[in-house]
């Protein structure tokens, strides 16, 4: 059995998990999902970015919803592109429209490239992330990204749709240093995630010990990625903290040090 969770930094320490998907379909309902705000509360998390992409087009409305009933959550709005197979140019535009109905969407995303599980044809994902990149672009707003397997691709494209203008999170990175250098040197940020935790998560630490201060955040990408000790458990944005403890101990600093940059980072990103 894990232990239970506890507060990992000190009352008064800023602490901001960037990505967690505080969906109904991974929390059963709106009252489920409302529980697992208070908890995070609970243990000092002070904000939370919804993340608007992951369970099909209609994530990005429960997203908005969350965040309309919670001031501490903000939302983002996109298509994974696990879901791209999905997209039409319409689709797009009901999305963006969600913005009118609420102040607090921040971001487009998550989107991106994902060659791994290849979900969607690999054609298909590369236009919806255009697209929305060029949303993003119109509309003056930063996006997160998704890339795995993606070999360069995800960056290169970022590159031709001057992406880096208006800001770009890479969230849950798993790529390695050089790759994190070169989005760090475009002005990127890069999103550890609770892997850092991990046994196998050595390339991670690496990542963790060597992004710079001023590009760094941290994530629970929850439901997913539990951070040890809780492993077998659902991941919940409750357990941010340990991502935090976990860099500040690669780092050689303390875990509010972290919390507070990377919140500071969160809110100059995401403007909250
Ligand atoms: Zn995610």
């Amino acid at each position: 059995m894990s232990p239970e969770p506890t507060r990992m930094v000190a009352a008064g320490t800023p602490l901001i998990d960037s990505h967690c998907h505080l969906d109904a379909r991974a929390w059963e309902d709106d009252a489920g999902v409302d529980a697992v705000v208070a908890r995070a509360h609970a243990l000092g998390v002070t904000h939370m970015v919804a993340i608007g992409s992951g369970y099909g087009f209609e994530s990005a409305n429960r997203a908005c919803s969350v965040a309309g009933r919670h001031a501490a959550v903000v939302a983002s709005v996109g298509l994974h592109p696990h879901d791209a197979a999905e997209f039409t140019d319409e689709r797009l535009a009901d999305m963006l429209a969600l913005r009118g109905g609420i102040a607090n969407v921040v971001a487009l995303g998550e989107m991106g490239l994902d060659f791994h599980y290849d979900y969607s044809p690999r054609e298909v994902q590369r236009a919806a992330f255009r697209a929305q990149l060029a949303a993003a672009k119109e509309l003056n707003l930063p996006v997160i990204i998704h890339d795995r397997d993606s070999s360069g691709e995800t960056l290169t494209i970022l590159d031709e749709e001057r992406a880096f203008d208006t800001g770009v999170l890479f969230h849950c990175y798993t790529g390695d240093v050089a790759y994190m250098q070169a989005i760090t040197d475009r002005g990127g940020f890069i999103s550890i995630p609770g892997i850092v935790t991990f046994k196998t998560g050595e390339t991670m630490r690496e990542v963790a010990a060597r992004t710079p201060m001023e590009r760094l955040m941290i994530e629970t990408d929850s439901p997913f990625l539990t951070p040890v000790p809780f492993r077998g458990r659902k991941n919940e944005p409750a357990f941010v903290g340990y991502v935090a403890a976990k860099v500040a101990e690669v780092r050689g600093v303390t875990a509010e040090a972290i919390a507070t940059t990377a919140a500071e980072n969160t809110r100059r990103f995401f403007r909250f």
